[in-house]
């Protein structure tokens, strides 16, 4: 039933998604610092950090440069790249209060057609992260800018280590706020039936992913299953903001044959990571931590 034909310059690759979004400030915080994008073909979390209103204005900023390119049918990775580029400037170029340690994480999902395939391209920059469930296999897509993150990846933490370390809310890259603006990107051949998860860490630092694995396994429609995602954060504690993003592929054609993803830095399974306070940008950015 499918072409595969790749040669076949007729054959029109479609990826037809539905998605819902939902955002709570949580039951301490005062305000949301988080932002959200849910415009075709683009899905994004943003968790704004800095003082004042720095945060709020850094992450509505990601969110802004990234819905320029949503009146278009099919970005690029380059536009997406450029996109990142125009927000930690911006974000640079803050003045007055809101300059005050400005910076936010982004974790983006796109849709995009190449040569006639649907694909999910995931970008990140710190802490929040895309999950994805497809067929039988749930996976973190991400991997976490995060100090534990690397104190993790080189044995010298367990996750529930990680859980109490002092240094747990702070993130290796982020746009603005000083650490490093090198976003991991990921290209992943779509399947009808997939599902993505974009969340902030207000979701991962309350909920286990044991718990988002079984809601993205139900049955429920997308827009329920955002609602109970963050209904999750908020039974958990509801210490940070919380914020999620929920794709669906209801309809991919020119489907590649390949069911692993082909990242552009190996994404690889690993422990939770679980933050439930500020996210802060790490003082002096780190060594080589990009590996590239
Ligand atoms: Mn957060």
């Amino acid at each position: 039933m499918i072409d595969r034909s790749l040669s076949d310059p007729d054959l029109q690759g479609t990826i037809r998604v539905i998605s819902a979004a939902a955002t709570h400030v949580g039951h301490v915080r005062a305000t949301n610092e988080d932002s959200v994008l849910n415009a075709p073909p683009i899905y994004l979390v943003a968790d704004g950090m800095g003082g004042h209103n720095a945060g709020e204005v850094a992450s509505a900023i990601a969110v802004e440069e990234f819905e320029k390119l949503t009146i278009q049918e099919n970005v690029t990775v380059e536009q997406l790249g450029e996109a990142l580029r125009t927000a930690a400037e911006r974000i640079s170029e803050l003045g007055g209060e809101a300059q005050l340690g400005a910076g936010t994480t982004v974790a983006v999902l796109a849709t995009m057609v190449l040569d006639g395939i649907g694909y999910w391209v995931v970008l990140n920059l710190g802490d929040s992260r895309v999950y994805r469930l497809s067929k039988d296999i749930f996976e973190q897509v991400t991997v976490d800018h995060s100090v534990v993150q690397e104190l993790m990846d080189r044995g010298e933490l367990t996750s529930d280590e990680a859980r109490v370390h002092p240094y747990r809310h702070m993130v290796t890259r982020a746009l603005g706020a000083g650490p490093e603006a090198d976003p991991d990107y990921w290209l992943i051949p779509a399947e009808t039936g997939d599902r993505m998860l974009v969340c902030s860490d207000g979701l991962t630092g309350e909920v286990e992913d044991a718990s988002i694995e079984r809601a993205l396994r139900s049955p429920r429609d997308v827009r329920t299953l955002s609602e109970d995602l963050v209904q999750l954060a908020l039974d958990g504690g509801g210490r940070d903001n919380v914020s999620v993003v929920v794709v669906e592929a209801v309809e991919v054609v020119g489907l590649a044959e390949t069911s692993a993803g082909t990242p552009a830095s190996a994404p690889s399974p690993h422990e939770e990571s679980e933050v439930d306070e500020d996210t802060l940008p790490r003082p002096t950015p780190g060594e080589g931590s990009s590996g590239r």
